[in-house]
């Protein structure tokens, strides 16, 4: 268990943040998700075309996006933790790492 669902649901920054996130934490839209230790990485398919990349670190409850959104934590960290806290078809350990915080350029 890496997250209560009630303590991810408590962070998400407004109601309109956490229903973007809970249509977000699908396996479908993590091309890639991984996990070291407490931090878990991976890839958020959203409506671009590139991935945005997210880092949230279990222990320290810190997470970091690529994504513009001046929201924190944005909703891609939100649903990254909605997607390894409960209910869903998503496991850490899946997919390619990515490296942390190496946010592509643009
Ligand atoms: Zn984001």
């Amino acid at each position: 268990m890496w997250f209560e669902l009630s303590q991810v649901e408590a962070m998400a920054p407004d109601q309109a943040s956490l229903k973007s996130a809970r249509g977000l934490a699908k396996a479908a839209r993590w091309p890639a998700l991984n996990s070291e230790g407490k931090l878990i990485w991976g890839e958020c398919q959203g409506s671009g075309a590139k991935p945005y990349r997210v880092v949230v670190d279990a222990a320290g409850m810190g997470y970091r996006c690529c994504c513009p959104s001046r929201k924190l934590p944005c909703k891609h960290a939100v649903a990254l933790m909605l997607a390894v806290s409960a209910a869903t078809d998503i496991k850490p350990g899946v997919g390619r790492r990515t490296a942390y915080g190496a946010c592509a350029p643009g």
